[in-house]
């Protein structure tokens, strides 16, 4: 049976991507090596990082001054390297969910963190809107989509100091204006590669402003000066992640995922709102997230949750239940998703609702 991917994280690459990947693994290049068994200093993987840098730079933009490094660790290491390396005396974060959240704890090691504004009271199903920024933060952190909650910031906020941007679940599924950043970041298993590796953004001048001690592996400077190979790079992710790259461009370049993004996510919202067995969680229509459309049974159809979720598995839908912590279902329509998916999940929906007229 056909499987309709909407897993949240590691979730849907296109296909080729998965396809050219595992040819690597049995055979590099025709070296009658895999991917998986040669140096990071061999002579053809340098080609790769360097491709995937400079796609990564044309794709997003990405002005002079900027460095794109390939890193282990994940985004939740980023939580800590971000203070690290940028907060000086205080720094400004907005708390949209879990993982805004937990940036903000390791934060709070190296100073003073000034939570701008909060949708915690509500289970962060909006972004909040009216806060004040202080003009002597170090840094503004965003997290641009909340993965888990289904709430996305689809424009760069107006900041009077830099921005930092967990962009995770996001990054490629828009044009950005990077020159508003300081640094950018992301586990890579959503948009990019299988998980492994996080990709980080950083203006290269906003470093060596902290006075305190950075460890080696924690400074950025440091992956900045070997080239993202200070040590064993995650090498098949990146692979990976130079070919989704090609993909993208390929495909349009992010403008296109924009418009592709807009169009998967109208489909299904459309369908989220006609449909009376359902209803979109996020409360504000601005904030819904393209990424992750999450969405619950209406008050009278409650009983049903467990049934649509088996009726849709029967039909190939995949990772469709919601996080623990919000219950109800999140479909997950990252750039490698067809409109074609997204269709046989809208017509399972509405197959669902004849059954219980
Ligand atoms: N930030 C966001 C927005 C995420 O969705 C996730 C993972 N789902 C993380 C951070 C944590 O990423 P990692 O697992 O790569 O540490």
């Amino acid at each position: 049976m056909k499987k309709y991917n909407f897993n949240a994280g590691p979730s849907i690459l296109p296909r080729e991507v998965i396809e050219d990947t595992a040819k690597a693994i049995l055979d590099f290049n025709g070296s009658g090596l895999s991917l998986m068994e040669i140096s990071h200093r061999a002579k053809d993987f340098q080609p790769v990082l360097d491709e995937a840098v400079a796609l990564f730079k044309e794709l997003l933009n990405i002005p002079e001054g900027y460095s794109v490094l390939f890193l282990g660790g994940g985004a939740s290491l980023e939580f800590c390297m971000v203070p690290y390396n940028f907060l000086d005396k205080k720094a400004a974060y907005l708390n949209t969910g879990v993982w805004a959240k937990k940036a903000m704890k390791e934060a709070k090691a190296f100073g003073e963190v000034v939570e701008v504004a909060s949708s915690a009271e509500a289970t962060y199903t909006y972004i909040p809107k009216d806060y004040t920024i202080p003009t002597d933060a170090d840094y503004f952190h965003i997290t641009t989509n909340n993965t888990i909650y289904g709430t996305e910031l689809k424009e760069d906020p107006v900041s009077p100091v830099p921005l930092i941007g967990d962009m995770s679940s996001d990054i490629f599924s828009r044009p950005i204006d990077v020159s508003k950043y300081i640094c950018i970041y992301g586990g890579a298993q959503k948009n990019l590669a299988p998980a492994g590796v996080t990709f980080v953004i950083v203006k290269n001048d906003a470093l060596g402003k902290v006075s305190r001690y950075i460890p080696t592996m924690l400074n950025y400077q440091t992956h900045i000066d070997g080239g993202s190979m200070f040590n064993t790079p995650p090498v098949v992710p990146i692979y990976a992640a130079m070919l989704t790259l090609r993909w993208i461009k390929a495909n349009g370049g992010v403008k296109e995922m924009d418009r592709r993004a807009n169009e998967k996510a109208e489909l299904l919202y459309g369908e989220i709102d006609r449909n009376k067995m359902f209803v979109g969680t996020v409360t504000d229509k601005k904030d819904r997230s393209r990424m992750n459309i999450c969405f619950v049974m209406a008050p009278e159809y409650k009983d049903l949750e467990a049934d649509f979720l088996k009726f849709a598995t029967e039909r190939g839908m995949v990772g469709l239940k919601g996080h623990r912590s919000v219950g109800g279902f999140r479909a997950s329509c990252y750039n490698a998703m067809p409109i074609e998916s997204v269709q046989a999940l809208v017509d399972c929906m509405q197959e669902f609702e004849k059954l219980h007229k």
